[in-house]
């Protein structure tokens, strides 16, 4: 039964890598998302948005290949480490339909549920830039 999981994890994992590849060339799997692009000093500058713009549709398939390859793995770790299936937030049992649709969730539906409305808090915060040089 686990050994079903580890090859599907396995199996997406070495798809997920190679279409990594295909986009971007060499990667580093520990890379994280998230360090680049809030605060560009540029963003008035027509040029830079349009640039941002087609940079950022192939940034961000990659930002999701990146996040799906590190959950991937986490997930083969936590599988040899006999936590796969169990949620990391309330340490509940995964449904396992659920795992069965995606093999590489940490968390059970109700807290990912939590986690998504968090998440979407988070991202309208837009501080103003400072206009206080008077
Ligand atoms: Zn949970």
């Amino acid at each position: 039964m686990d050994t079903n999981i580890q090859k599907r994890l396995e199996q997406d994992l070495k798809v997920a890598v190679s279409r990594l590849r295909q986009i971007g060339g060499a990667v580093a799997v520990d890379e994280l998302p998230g360090a680049i692009g809030d605060n560009s000093p540029f963003a008035d500058e027509v040029d830079e948005i349009q640039a941002n713009e087609s940079r950022e549709i192939g940034f961000a398939t990659r930002e999701l290949l990146v996040a799906r390859v590190n959950r991937l793995s986490a997930a083969l770790d936590r599988l040899s480490e006999g936590e796969y299936g169990t949620c990391v937030e309330c340490s509940e049992e995964i449904s396992p339909a659920r795992l069965r649709a995606m093999p590489e969730v940490q968390t059970c539906v109700r807290c990912q549920d939590r986690l998504e409305r968090l998440g979407r808090q988070y991202e309208p915060e837009e501080t103003e830039p400072a206009f206080d040089d008077e």
